[in-house]
């Protein structure tokens, strides 16, 4: 994608422990245009998976997500995150570690909003060790629903997630995908 590639070229700044920041177009301000076009292309790359509901994790999937979502006309859920939980009835309950945050949390789905026979789309904005985007295809197995695909917008191809993600036979699209973070540069795989 040539729009988000750009965008991370001029904008992103690579912060030590191989983190892009990103904050001036996909996760503090959000650039809509940038948005509107990860939708459409998300859509356009899973249109034929039979898609009818979308998953993400809070907060920096929302968007992604839900641009997604408008695109294919269908809903989107997000994760929630939590700390530690006693009640858990309900709820599809899944930890992941955090990668920004270096902590573990539950992160937890109403199970009213996923259905066994759903065709379940998860999107986040990054794919790292694969955590945050493993757990969600887990509590989609929990509802037992399936996994559509996994959509990432950035993925840092330099880190286990992708194939973490593949080698448990998921569909991953990511639609830009980063070699290296070297010397202060973003080196692209493609
Ligand atoms: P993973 O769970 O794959 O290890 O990491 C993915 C999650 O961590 C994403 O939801 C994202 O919020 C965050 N993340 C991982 N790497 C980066 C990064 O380089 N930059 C930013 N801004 N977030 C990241």
């Amino acid at each position: 994608m040539e729009l988000l590639r750009n965008k991370v070229i001029t904008e992103g700044i690579v912060l030590p422990g191989n983190v892009l920041k990103v904050d001036s177009f996909l996760n503090h301000q959000m650039d809509p245009v940038l948005m509107q076009a990860i939708g459409r292309e998300f859509k356009h790359r899973f249109a034929e998976a039979g898609v009818n509901r979308i998953l993400t994790i809070e907060s920096s999937g929302i968007a992604p997500g839900i641009m997604t979502a408008l695109e294919m006309q269908v809903p989107l859920i997000f994760a929630r995150k939590q700390k530690s939980l006693t009640l858990t009835d309900d709820i599809f309950v899944e930890t992941a570690y955090s990668y920004t945050k270096q902590q573990s949390n539950d992160i937890t789905v109403s199970k009213k909003f996923i259905q066994p026979g759903d065709k379940v789309l998860v999107i986040d904005d990054f794919l790292a060790n694969g955590e945050a985007a493993f757990a969600l295809a887990r509590i989609v197995g929990q509802a037992g629903a399936e996994v559509a695909g996994i959509g990432i917008v950035i993925e840092k191809s330099f880190q286990p997630g992708a194939d973490l993600l593949t080698g448990e036979g998921y569909r991953l699209e990511s639609l830009v995908r980063i070699a290296g973070l070297e010397d202060g540069g973003v080196q692209f795989a493609d």
